[in-house]
């Protein structure tokens, strides 16, 4: 059912409503020319279709519906949508059936269009690429957010460099989203307790092609008045209103996906935010089927997955015991838990009454899966957890990775997408993307040059007008107006740094030295030129003084023309960056960036990356796709590295032009990088990797334990009975090329069917990570719970390689995330 916005359109033109709220116009661009043709003026300044349909005069409708050829287009385009909808989609054909419930992705942030600005940065874009990649696939998916009435804030730069702060309302009514009403057209809401009162959630939903996503919305009119405001602001206000946030999306947003019927569903928690999701599904499990808080956390646990994004601990959101106990009260009285019980699943140490309660500890917890998002990612995430793993080697910590990816159709360009076309059909982006390379094999040389020349030259020709939009807005005159549409060169060298300005993310690092680079930019046969955009958050002074530095460089006389500072980066801004720089250039400081995803959306453009070694970069590079800055890490090393790298190769292989004017090793790095770098670094790659190592085990994991309810029991005695467990004597001889090793254990309390004896060891001079399971379990005569344990292995190894241990298993439990128990031999 939609809603009418706000007038029914005319006879003949019912179409437009269905399309306009279906966000799949931000990625599918067939209809453009359909809404343009509807109100010129109003798609050109917004590319928002609900904004043309809302605002387009009625007079102009009336004529569209008589205007036959018009219908027709009409007609067609709401026929392509539905035979999009229809297609069965690469994820029925290999797993028909496997997941009925789907999987609920809880995201603090969506970012799926500038059109619905509910994202301050990475997390969002990754959270609205991936349900845009689930249509694309078929995966069902639901997405569980907040609607923010304010959003993240926009940002100007005033005459003096600085930054400046606005919030303009989001008025839903002009968001492309409708309020989501049940089967007999009541407005859904949803009801999170507080402390001595009820908080009211209004849900509305955006339809993203063939996944919904789902919005919590304070602001309901039976709220008090400071509660209406909480969802206002995205990482706006302190700690308490981030908890408030944290129990809209978490409780909240689980209440929804019950009401919706969804309740067997996998969860995905996209970042710690949304970890209270777990206590509200057990609770919520106990009710349902009458057992213990206890057996419902272990009935649930599989379903949930969690995906971390900070590879520092100071990032995790912890709160004070305090607060949790004033926000938890209902719960503990509801699930007969004491606050100890309860902080203890937020702690490192669920001992230490001074830890704070820790989200991302929570979520480890509450999830039978956890994942990184990137190689190097998951190396510091197990490092960083493994305070929470006692006595199990950093290497084993349960926490594995998926690389990023980006939503391929959201950020091609045109003429890269007809590129595409041409080569891969039209299906192109709905598989695993392996159609590139072919598609590359059948391009020449000078197809890519002029490919990447006419994106160089559109991108030039957006950011005069957008600088003169920019300066419009603050009031400069007309001289310095006229002066913008002089800016840049199409055939020079183009470079883009646009993110965040968080100090991890080092933008300043280009301007250590600031007549280095204004040479470089000024070379005379070889110039450069350099587009700059970013927000520093409200609180970043640091982050605001290097927007200043930016601004004011970009102000000097020497390097006018050649150095811009866009204002209010945004996906809008980011689609049209990454379509038309030669060099995306990332400068993190390692290993801080968790993944960075902006420089894999230049990738299917031919945008070439620079960056350290962090992130997905540190598992992309190759010499033969870009340029990695290889100092020591200290920013001083680092920026010598990265200006010589424009000096000595980036500059000369860009302008070393063959007899047809094209740059031979520029074209081989665009199109390596192209055919290799693209396709793996897709969020169609990233989300089959989601289903095959997460989701599908996670739906089977539920549902073996909805028919074995032994396992929370199971835990209970292991733990219970585990001290009075060691290992006795082993014994290790040499039998011909094999070695055989004996193991005597002690089990005391615990059963032997409770446990498996393992052979360990650990990666070393070139022979990798081994556990290798032993078997027997025979009595050993006279001994009380006394088993003996053996094992045959091929002698490649020194014996003194291997270590026995000790621990819980149970071929149901997700091990050691679920009972993270083991003894070693002494
Ligand atoms: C892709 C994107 C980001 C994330 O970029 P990183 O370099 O990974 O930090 C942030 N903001 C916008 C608008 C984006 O499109």
């Amino acid at each position: 059912m939609y809603r009418t916005p706000p007038r029914a359109p005319p006879a003949g033109l019912e179409a437009l409503t269905e399309l306009a709220l279906d966000l799949r116009w931000t990625w599918n661009h067939a209809v453009d020319g359909l809404w343009r043709e509807v109100d010129a003026e109003l798609w050109d300044a917004t590319h928002n279709p609900w904004v043309v349909l809302q605002n387009v005069p009625q007079a102009r409708l009336e004529q569209l519906s008589g205007d036959t050829a018009f219908r027709e287009r009409l007609a067609a385009a709401a026929g392509d949508r539905q035979e999009y909808l229809d297609a069965p989609g690469l994820y029925a054909s290999l797993w028909p059936g496997d997941m009925p419930a789907g999987v609920a992705f809880f995201s603090m942030e969506f970012g799926l269009s500038e059109a619905l600005p509910l994202y301050a940065g990475g997390l969002g874009v990754l959270a609205g690429d991936y349900l845009k990649t689930a249509s694309d696939l078929g995966v069902p998916m639901t997405g569980i957010g907040l609607l923010y009435q304010e959003g993240y804030f926009r940002q100007t730069i005033d005459a003096t460099g600085n930054q400046r702060e606005a919030f303009p309302y989001n008025d839903p009514a002009s968001l492309p989203i409708q309020p989501s009403v049940d089967t007999e057209g009541v407005w859904r809401e949803v009801e999170v307790p507080l402390p001595g009162r009820t908080l009211r959630l209004r849900v509305w939903q955006a339809q993203v092609g063939r996944a919904t996503l789902y919005l919590l919305d304070g602001n309901h009119v039976l709220n008090g008045p400071v509660d209406r405001g909480v969802t206002a602001k995205l990482y706006g206000g302190g700690t308490e209103l981030r908890l408030l946030q944290e129990l809209v999306l978490g409780v909240g947003g689980w209440r929804l996906l019950a009401m919706l019927g969804k309740q067997d569903a996998v969860a995905h928690l996209n970042e710690g935010h949304a970890a209270l999701a777990v206590l509200e599904r057990a609770r919520q499990c106990m009710h349902e089927r009458s057992v213990s808080f206890r057996d419902a956390w272990w009935a649930t646990r599989p379903g949930n997955i969690f995906t971390t994004h900070t590879p520092v601990a100071a990032g995790f959101d912890a709160f004070a015991p305090a607060l949790v106990e004033k926000y938890a009260q209902g719960l503990l009285a509801d699930c007969k838990l004491s606050l100890h019980d309860l902080l203890a699943l937020g702690r490192a140490d669920p001992s230490n009454d001074n830890e704070p309660f820790n989200m991302t500890y929570l979520a480890l917890r509450g999830c039978a899966q956890a994942c990184a998002v990137s190689r190097l990612h998951g190396e510091v995430s197990r490092t960083l957890f493994a305070g929470l793993y006692p006595r199990w080697p950093v290497a084993e910590v349960p926490v594995r990775h998926v690389t990023n990816g980006v939503h391929v159709p959201s950020w091609d360009s045109a003429p890269a997408d007809t590129l595409w076309t041409v080569t891969c059909g039209k299906s192109r982006w709905r598989g695993n993307l392996a159609c590139l390379e072919a598609a590359l094999v059948a391009c020449d040389d000078t197809m890519l040059w002029n490919l990447a020349a006419r994106q160089r030259a559109e991108l030039v020709r957006y950011v005069r007008e957008r600088l003169e939009r920019q300066l419009g807005l603050r009031g400069e005159g007309e001289r310095d107006r006229t002066a913008a549409q002089g800016v840049l060169d199409p055939n020079v060298l183009t470079l883009g740094m646009a993110r965040r300005f968080a100090e991890y993310k080092r933008m300043n690092l280009l301007l250590h030295d600031p007549q280095r680079l204004a040479r470089l930019l000024t070379n005379p046969a070889h110039p450069m030129q350099l587009i700059v955009a970013g927000k520093a958050h409200p609180d970043d002074t640091e982050g605001k003084r290097q927007v200043q530095a930016w601004v004011a460089f970009a102000r000097r006389p020497e390097v006018a023309g050649r150095v811009v500072f866009l204002e209010d980066y945004d996906l809008a801004l980011a689609q049209r960056l990454v379509q038309g720089v030669d060099v995306w250039l990332n400068t993190p400081r390692r290993p801080w960036e968790a993944c960075g995803t902006s420089g894999m959306k230049t990738l299917v453009n031919g945008g070439l990356n620079v960056s350290t070694l962090d992130g997905w970069w540190a598992e992309a590079y190759d010499d033969a796709c870009g340029w990695a800055i290889a100092g020591p890490g200290g920013d001083a090393e680092d920026a010598e590295s990265l200006y010589g790298l424009l000096e000595n190769e980036i500059v000369p292989c860009f302008y070393e032009r063959d007899a047809h004017g094209v740059p031979a090793g520029w074209v081989r790095r665009m199109r390596a990088s192209m055919s290799r770098l693209a396709p793996r670094f897709s969020s169609n790659r990233m989300l089959l990797d989601y289903l095959e190592d997460f989701y599908l085990p996670a739906t089977r994991g539920l549902r073996r334990r909805a028919q074995r309810h032994e396992l929370a029991s199971w835990a209970g005695q292991v733990s219970a009975h585990w001290h009075e467990a060691r290992l006795g004597d082993v014994e290790v001889v040499l039998d011909g090329h094999a070695w055989r090793f004996r193991a005597q254990a002690y089990l005391g309390g615990v059963q032997l069917g409770w446990v498996r004896a393992e052979l360990y060891a650990d990666e070393r001079d070139g022979m990798p990570r081994q556990c290798v399971p032993m078997q027997g379990g025979a009595p050993i005569s006279g001994a009380i719970h006394g088993y003996e344990f053996e094992a045959t292995l091929p002698a490649i190894r020194p014996a003194s390689d291997y270590t026995v241990r000790l621990r819980p298993w149970h071929d149901d439990a997700f091990l050691p995330a679920e009972l993270p128990l083991v003894i070693w031999q002494r």
